[in-house]
């Protein structure tokens, strides 16, 4: 019995937490898959033990003990992921949302109604956070700078500081410590869908919020559209509040699925950087290559300006998806100009090192054989299109 309870309490690593976080009470149970809870509402006699749960869930934000009431409160299945995200990012907390974009509007939300209205951000963001930012859809104001500019551009009124690292879409890289010490007191939130967990945990660098688009490697099989925090429980109990009052929850079965793919989120990230890898070292070789990007940290994600038109490319991969999005086990290639980050401004998407050459590539699990020689023939293309290029042909790719 002792050596069961020693078991259940040592630290556990990484690759562990992903098969068993959020499950630890199934076998207990009888049960070895987790199961599906679809209920969008909870059966009571007691409505004064509701009265005082619904109270507590107001004041704090805490979970209810025991059933959610109302399927907007929470979710059992959901709460597995929860549970399993946190464990794997080091936080308290997590608290899941309907998409990655649902999950950064719940933040901006959050720090809005406390009077902190405005944000300072590192280009580049993802598009739609960019744009999200940009045109304050939801009362915010945004100072753009550069990573050694933010403690500058800190005001009182500053609820947030924004970072990608690696960033999508030119992987561009940033100190995550130097960064968390500049913000001081205000809350650092680090989006880490493209590093994942598995190559690098910024709560355990100082970012009091860290974000995913559960979308991409989280979910990793391209089926389910979701976002999740990972955070102290103090700020996971404000945003299960804008969560209950603005309703962008997670759906059960998609919960269901991201547990499921966290299970094999350290396998497919360590194999898919592999391909990564070897693919970004033979298209730095090839003189079709202007420039390639790669992370120091590594991972599944290349990007590379190329010399000719970046349309053809997209138009030539017969192996590879042409598809936004990322994180699949599938290859995915893009023209951020085109689609990932069209709503940007041009100018402003330009200033952030995204040349309309640049194409975005998330690496999958295929063979890197094939996927070279895909590549290499749609490289080969002629370059009957450059004139949909918005560069010139002659014009050299910059080097961001
Ligand atoms: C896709 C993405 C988002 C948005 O997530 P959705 O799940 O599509 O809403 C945010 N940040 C990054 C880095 C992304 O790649």
């Amino acid at each position: 019995m002792g050596a069961h309870a020693d078991v259940r309490t040592a630290p556990r690593a990484l690759a562990t937490e992903a098969v068993h976080a959020g499950r630890d009470d199934l076998a207990r149970q009888g049960l070895h898959a987790p199961p599906i809870d679809l209920s969008t509402t909870y059966p009571s006699y007691d409505s004064r033990g509701e009265a005082a749960r619904i109270d507590a869930f107001a004041a704090t934000g805490t979970e209810p003990d025991g059933p959610p009431v109302y399927g907007r409160l929470g979710n059992p299945t959901v709460a597995r992921f929860e549970t399993a995200l946190a464990r794997l990012e080091g936080t308290e907390a997590a608290v899941a949302f309907a998409s990655g974009m649902a999950a950064l509007s719940a933040v901006l939300l959050v720090r809005a109604s406390m009077g902190l209205r405005h944000v300072v951000a590192v280009r580049p963001l993802y598009g739609c956070s960019d744009h999200l930012l940009t045109a304050g859809l939801l009362g915010s104001e945004v100072t753009w700078t550069d990573p050694a500019g933010i403690a500058e551009a800190l005001r009182p009124d500053t609820g947030l500081v924004i970072v990608e690292s690696p960033a999508n879409p030119t992987l561009a890289e940033v100190d995550l410590r130097a960064v968390a010490h500049a913000c001081g007191s205000v809350p650092l939130l680090v989006d880490n869908t493209f590093a994942t967990p598995v190559l690098q945990r910024p709560a355990e660098q100082g970012a009091r919020l860290v974000l995913h688009s559960a979308t991409k490697y989280l979910g990793g099989h391209g089926d389910v559209l979701a976002g999740v925090l990972a955070c102290d429980e103090e700020f996971a109990g404000r945003l299960r509040q804008v969560r209950f009052a603005t309703g962008g929850v997670l759906h059960p079965l998609a919960g269901y699925l991201l547990l499921r793919g966290l299970s094999t989120l350290p396998v497919r990230v360590r194999a898919a950087s592999a391909n990564a890898a070897e693919l970004a070292r033979r298209l730095a070789a090839d003189p079709r290559v202007a420039h390639v990007h790669y992370p120091r940290i590594g991972g599944a994600m290349v990007s590379f300006e190329i010399h000719g038109d970046p349309h053809e490319v997209i138009a030539g991969v017969r192996l590879i998806t042409p598809a936004v999005s990322l994180g699949s086990v599938d290859t995915l290639i893009q023209h951020p100009a085109s689609i990932s980050h069209r709503i940007v401004d041009a100018d402003d998407r330009r200033g952030a090192g995204v040349s309309d050459r640049l194409l975005r590539m998330s690496v999958g699990l295929e063979d890197v054989e094939d996927l070279w020689s895909d590549l290499d023939q749609a490289l080969k293309r002629p370059d009957r299109g450059a004139g949909n290029c918005a560069t010139s042909r002659n014009e050299p790719a910059p080097a961001v």
